[in-house]
C-alpha cells in the first residue's frame, strides 16, 4: 500500500485509491502532498532466506 509522509506535520498517510490524478491531502493537517513522492510499504519479509 503506497503511502506518503506529510512534509508539514510529518505524519504518514495511506492512499485509499491508487489513482495518481487524485489530490492527496494530508488527513491530519490538510496539506496538499500530491507532489510528495509516494513510498510503498516494505515487504513482509526481509530477504527470502531468513530462517
Ligand atoms: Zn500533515
Amino acid at each position: 500500500m503506497p503511502y506518503k509522509v506529510c512534509t508539514n506535520c510529518g505524519k504518514v498517510s495511506y492512499s485509499a485509491a491508487e489513482s495518481t490524478n487524485t489530490k492527496w491531502l494530508c488527513p491530519y493537517c490538510n496539506t496538499d502532498i500530491t507532489h510528495v513522492k509516494s513510498r510503498t510499504s516494505p515487504p513482509p519479509k526481509e530477504g527470502q532466506n531468513a530462517d
